[in-house]
């Protein structure tokens, strides 16, 4: 599988195309639709589905003009599906006093579940603590953390679903898979890196 990252702009949080050079998942769309549909359409790759990380607005921004465009299935993880359809709890309200929502997701994702991409497989990874249905998707060489964990540091938990303590021991468990199984990791803001790299930074903070 190979993962590209779309020109970040707006609010800055990273847009992933994961594909198998035929089909492709496009991840947290927080960019124009427009582009991301520009770039499937110059590698020729067919869109199965919309994956997200978490429920904050500027990871779901533009997935409802995807959608509609493409009528793919949106994945979410069950405990942040609330998100999509409240602007208190995706945070929009917080940052400009106003309402955005998306329509409700199609898929709900657990811990463990896998996503298949031709004959390879994305695993889920529940790793609440920056939201309550925070996820990591697994490719087996690569790791999408969203706001889990960056490149330097971790998402804030201090936001609607936040707990500090449930960040702790998601953190603890990348840091642990890291021991083993290194993986390039591709975050929802700023620069990838390595688990290793980024979980060793983290035990300075934990
Ligand atoms: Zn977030
Ligand atoms: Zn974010």
């Amino acid at each position: 599988m190979e993962i590209i990252s779309l020109p970040t702009v707006g609010f800055a949080s990273n847009c992933f195309i994961v594909h198998n050079g035929k089909e492709a998942f496009v991840l947290d769309p927080s960019i124009s639709e427009k582009t991301i549909l520009k770039n499937l359409a110059e590698r020729g790759l067919v869109l199965k589905g919309i994956l997200l990380t978490h429920g904050h607005f500027d990871h779901i921004w533009r997935a409802q003009e995807l959608r509609d465009e493409t009528g793919v299935p949106l994945y979410v993880h069950e405990l942040d599906a609330e998100m999509l359809t409240d602007a208190d709890k995706n945070a929009y309200r917080t940052f400009t006093g106003n309402d955005f929502t998306i329509e409700k997701a199609d898929v709900l994702l657990h811990d463990g579940d896998t996503i298949s991409l031709g004959d390879e497989v994305i695993t889920v990874m529940h790793t609440p603590g920056h939201t309550k249905g925070s996820v990591c998707y697994d490719t087996g060489d690569s790791l999408l953390t969203g706001d889990t964990i960056f490149a330097q540091g971790f998402g804030r938990y201090d936001l609607y679903g936040g707990d500090v303590n449930a960040l702790k021991t998601s953190i603890q468990k990348l840091t642990k898979m890291a021991e083993t199984e290194n993986r390039w990791i591709f975050c929802g803001h700023g620069e990838s890196s390595t688990l290793r790299q980024a979980t060793e930074r983290l035990k300075y903070y934990f």
